[in-house]
């Protein structure tokens, strides 16, 4: 007997399912860079050979920060020794660190006229310090030649480094000090697999203690498939780090080789992060679906500052 609505019915139920792909909302959308402050900032850090995260990274917004001149430059090369999920910067073995890099970060920073310069690097697992001595040069470099520049540092973990590596860099001075957790601890295999969750913890909590001047901050990526409980467990852990400034943004696939995003956390849903953040007792919060751990940091580091001076006013009476 013909029985075309259920053989129809049937077909349905078999065929494939097809899984939508989470398509970019638009929250995220950003415009693609034309100024001309943009492409001199992009000249400038191709004639002193220097890499920046914001183009490795494929950050969004790079058309903004480059415009108002505001790169964070990525020392030791641009290839790194380890291949994290969420990272689009190169794997492999790197070059032999640069010699000249540190000139070249300052000049970079005298040229374009920073207030503040976020510097960051590649995981250096290959070498002894983990390229710690190279963020010292950096820093020394940076106070002779642009004395009155705010300086932020975004480290590795220096995983399997003795503890002096992360010293020298926190006797150098930097303004802030700033390390990523990246995700929750469930997720670490998967997208951190090199990192170990704890490891990172201990490394902003160390800084703290050593140099309690020194403002530390850390951040977080959501879309990941994180929980949003284990998400606040994380902003605990931070607090009992004493980590200052908390920076949440949306993960974002690089390319399809990457992690896929789980989710786009809608612009509401960061305000709740931060709104908890701050109950939580960060002095400062930052977080947006664009949010990444550089952007608008100079702004922020004075934010810090005014933040930092709010509450000992309070606490002197
Ligand atoms: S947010 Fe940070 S990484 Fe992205 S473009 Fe701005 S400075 Fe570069």
């Amino acid at each position: 007997m013909a029985r075309p609505g259920m053989d129809r019915y049937l077909a349905r139920m078999n065929a494939p399912v097809a899984v939508p792909k989470p398509r970019k909302p638009d929250w995220i959308r950003v415009k693609a860079p034309t100024s001309e402050a943009y492409h001199s900032t992009r000249r400038l850090m191709r004639d002193l050979n220097l890499a920046t995260v914001c183009e490795e990274a494929a950050c969004p917004n790079i058309g903004e920060c480059w415009t108002k001149k505001h790169a964070t430059v990525m020392i030791l090369g641009d290839t790194c020794t380890r291949a994290c999920a969420f990272c689009n910067v190169k794997t492999g073995m790197p070059r032999a660190v640069d010699p000249l890099e540190p000139e070249h970060v300052a000049t970079a920073a005298a040229e374009l006229g920073l207030e503040h310069i976020v510097v960051t690097s590649v995981d250096r697992d290959d070498l002894p310090d983990g390229g710690a001595s190279q963020f010292v040069k950096v820093i020394k470099a940076l106070r002779k030649r642009t004395p009155s520049t705010t300086i932020e540092i975004l480290t590795p973990d220096f995983r399997n480094k003795s503890e002096a590596a992360v010293e020298a860099i926190v006797d150098a001075g930097p303004d802030v000090y700033n390390h990523n957790l990246e995700t929750v601890p469930r997720l670490y295999p998967t997208i951190r697999p090199g990192a170990r969750y704890y490891a990172s913890l201990r490394l902003l909590e160390g800084v703290k203690r050593k140099a309690p001047q020194i403002f530390t901050k850390s951040g977080v990526m959501v879309g990941l498939g994180e929980q949003r409980l284990e998400v606040h467990q994380v902003m605990d852990d931070m607090r009992s780090a004493r980590v200052d400034f908390l920076t949440m943004g949306q993960y974002l696939q690089p390319t399809p080789r990457h992690a896929k995003v789980a989710e786009f956390v809608t612009p509401q849903a960061f305000d709740a992060y931060g709104a908890i953040a701050r109950a939580k007792g960060f002095l400062l919060v930052a977080a947006s679906p664009l949010t990444r751990s550089s952007y608008h940091a100079g702004d922020d580091f004075r934010k810090m500052q005014e933040a930092r001076a709010a509450q000992l006013d309070r606490s002197n009476g």
